[in-house]
């Protein structure tokens, strides 16, 4: 076995080289005259020269070896749909679907904007678009008109392809009066909008600029749409962050730095091999979903799952906290990723649940997205039995920045850490107000990446080169670094730990605390489902902690119950992290506001608690949580 920090090294010290090999992974039309341009810091641009397409990548280069093996595999719990594609299936598909684009108007760098739910006609839209050079825009299907709005009017699409409808837990959500209201109220009209009738609800089509996927794509059955050849450094897509600090940012993502990106990942850290399934619960809304439902798995020749509905209903409609190991039976699912949020859903299932299929096939479980308290962790890997392993990226990475690469060496683990950096990451701690590097273990500070950033990583913000350099690189003083915006501390192994986001330090009586390490300490306790902490102004500490918790058994935490147990949350925190971190108050809810992502939306509550605005809310998922927040503060 190779040692991981070798491998790490070399793609820092001889990063060109590194990724040169990693290059060899995906196909090429013609293969890079330069590796990496780096001469306009903080722009990194891979490959230059070199051209290629990611739907050859994800389809066509697998045809003749497994053009039989499944592909897609598409499983609603909501409609009660399955239906499996294979590699030869898939092909065709998207052939039909680019042939539709193309019928539309659709030209290489225009963009398609795709407002959609977990269907097979979401992954043939992508890959269509990747296929003659589109750029796609992904918008999180349900979103309201307003967001939806001012997405529109940021990418100005050619074509929008959509559907009649979403499902959410049963209840159907009519998608088309949302798009028509938001075209409405957009300043960009598209030319056309492709629909996705799944006779879950009525449509007005707008004649002349709507149409029917399933009439167009029956034009153009037979259809043979060659792959465009673009561009290493060609935009791929554009995707909005989850907006869980504030406005989300449009990141932008290029075409052979994205695929290498991902190729090398599948081997490296999901030690994932063609012929196998892949199973990613996220949604193609968000980055985890562009991906590692569609993009990645396919790339590397493996079945995807494309999954909708919650994880606690079965096919047949029903109630079933089984239904994801019941699939991973019957896939044999060899690689599972998903988000802590689930696994929090999940945790208030019986955990029989978790033994009651044949999970032999499964390797480990991938979460990212939010931090993975070591409660939430020790139970879901106990459960399972396989390796659960966290790992820390973002919209704008692409792929995992801090993990545990298992496909280069076997690495433990450690709990509560999404674990070391990636190869290609060159990852710091800094202190915010001097810049300077923290190099003694367990220094908090905040995360931050020096350029040149690999393969994979954001090109810019679209359309605004000027917001990304000062958004991201002009945060610390006197160096041009990349800002994650979250805090850390490296441990003495080398291990990181994220603290929570730079936004949500608190500061009481000039000590800071992240709001992730009052957290676990809170978690911890038998009777918490769930919990945040935000800091909340405070006239003499300045700043004080006060903690949102959901209890796991709700029955008794009203009157005596609820006092009994603030005070054990209390004494727990102040035992683990000293007095300082001690909540001012717990409060006990039955849910926290999220985004729809499940994100925690600490700034919401904050806001809240301090009798402000709450800002910009476009992406909450729940807004009565917050609703009840208010209510229970209200004096
Ligand atoms: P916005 O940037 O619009 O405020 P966002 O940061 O939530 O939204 P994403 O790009 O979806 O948008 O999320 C990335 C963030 O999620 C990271 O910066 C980090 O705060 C958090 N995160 C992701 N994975 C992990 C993880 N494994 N451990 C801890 N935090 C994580
Ligand atoms: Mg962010």
């Amino acid at each position: 076995m190779r040692s991981y920090s070798d491998f790490y090294r070399r793609s820092v010290d001889d990063s060109e080289a590194f990724w040169a090999e990693q290059a060899r992974l995906i196909d090429w039309q013609t293969p890079p005259e330069q590796i990496l341009d780096a001469s306009r810091p903080p722009f990194a641009r891979w490959f230059v020269g070199g051209t290629t397409n990611l739907c050859h990548n994800a389809i066509d280069r697998h045809l003749d070896a497994r053009g039989d093996q499944p592909a897609l595999i598409c499983v609603s719990t909501e409609t009660g749909l399955e239906r499996s594609y294979s590699f030869r299936e898939l092909h065709a598909e998207v052939q039909r679907t680019a042939a539709s684009l193309l019928a539309l108007g659709v030209k290489r760098g225009d963009r398609v904007l795709i407002y959609m739910p977990m269907i097979a006609e979401a992954t043939f839209a992508m890959l269509a678009c990747a296929r003659i050079g589109a750029v796609h825009c992904v918008v999180f299907g349900g979103f309201a008109s307003g967001s939806l709005a001012s997405r529109i009017e940021d990418a100005e699409p050619t074509v929008i392809v959509s559907a009649d409808a979403g499902s959410r837990g049963g209840k159907v959500l009519a998608y088309k009066p949302l798009l028509d209201e938001a075209i409405r109220l957009s300043k960009h009209k598209p030319a056309a909008v492709l629909l996705a009738d799944r006779g879950l609800a009525a449509m007005d089509l707008v004649a002349g600029r709507d149409h029917l996927m399933r009439d167009l794509a029956t034009q153009h059955r037979d259809a043979l749409v060659p792959c465009a050849w673009l561009e290493s450094t060609e935009i791929s897509y554009t995707i909005y962050t989850s907006g869980t600090t504030g406005k989300p940012k449009g990141v932008q993502r290029d075409t052979g730095g994205y695929a290498v990106a991902l190729a090398a990942s599948m081997p490296h850290i999901f030690d994932a091999r063609a012929g196998e399934t892949y199973f990613c619960t996220s949604d193609i809304g968000w980055v985890v979903g562009h991906s590692y439902i569609v993009y990645g798995p396919l790339i590397a020749g493996m079945a995807t799952i494309l999954y909708e509905g919650l994880p606690t209903q079965g096919l047949d409609r029903q109630p079933d906290g089984g239904i994801w190991w019941q699939l991973v039976e019957k896939y044999k699912v060899t690689v599972m990723f998903s988000a802590p949020t689930a696994v929090r859903v999940l945790k208030k299932q019986d955990p029989a649940l978790l033994k009651k299929y044949d999970l032999s096939s499964l390797r480990a479980l991938f979460l990212a997205g939010e931090p993975l308290d070591e409660p939430t962790g020790r139970w879901i890997g106990e459960g399972l039995g396989v390796p659960i392993i966290d790992n820390y990226w973002q919209t704008e990475s692409g792929w995992p920045i801090i993990t545990i690469a298992n496909g280069v060496e076997k690495k433990p683990g450690k709990l509560g850490s999404p674990g070391v950096p990636m190869y290609g990451w060159r990852v710091k701690i800094l202190d915010e107000s001097t810049g300077e590097e923290l190099t003694t273990p367990n220094e908090k500070g905040v995360v931050v990446i020096e350029g040149p950033t690999p393969p994979g990583f954001m090109q810019t913000i679209w359309r605004d080169d000027a917001r990304f350099v000062n958004t991201y690189w002009k945060t610390v003083p006197g160096k041009m670094v990349y800002s994650t915006f979250d805090w850390g501390i490296r441990d003495a192994d080398g291990y990181f730990f994220i603290l929570g986001r730079t936004d949500d330090v608190i500061n009481v009586a000039g000590h800071r605390l992240g709001t992730r390490e009052i957290e676990e300490a809170i978690s911890g306790h038998g009777n918490v489902a769930e919990v945040a902490v935000v800091g909340v102004a405070d006239a003499l500490k300045g700043q004080v902690a006060v903690a949102f918790v959901v209890p796991r058994n709700a029955d008794g935490v009203d009157g005596a119950g609820a006092l009994a147990l603030e005070g054990q949350i209390m004494q727990r925190v102040a035992e683990q992290l000293g007095a300082l971190a001690r909540p001012a108050r717990v409060h006990f809810v039955t849910g926290l506001p999220k985004t729809r992502s499940g994100k925690l939306l600490r700034r919401a509550i904050q806001a809240v608690c301090e009798g402000r605005d709450a800002g910009d809310l476009t992406t909450i998922d729940d807004p009565a949580t917050l609703q009840r927040i208010r209510q229970l503060l209200r004096p």
